[in-house]
């Protein structure tokens, strides 16, 4: 189960996150900045309430939200 993106702050809508999932279930939000600028924590410390690196994320469809079906 993922965390409520309240909980997760700024990586929730930011364009340099990645959720990874361990085998186990559990996920964590990676920041992809840090593969280039080491000043970035690989999985920041959440949540992350404010950031030098954020930059919005492109609108997405929300995960849970059923597909319509044509009736
Ligand atoms: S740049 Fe900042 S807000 Fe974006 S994913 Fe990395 S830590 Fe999160």
């Amino acid at each position: 189960m993922s965390p409520a993106p309240d909980f997760v702050g700024l990586c929730a809508g930011c364009m340099h996150a990645r959720v990874v999932e361990s085998r186990r279930g559990s996920r964590f939000w990676l920041c992809e900045l840090s593969r280039i600028d080491p000043s970035f924590p690989r999985y920041p410390p959440l949540p992350v309430l404010a950031c030098r690196g954020f930059q919005p994320a492109p609108a997405r469809a929300a995960p849970d939200t059923p597909e319509r079906s044509s009736q």
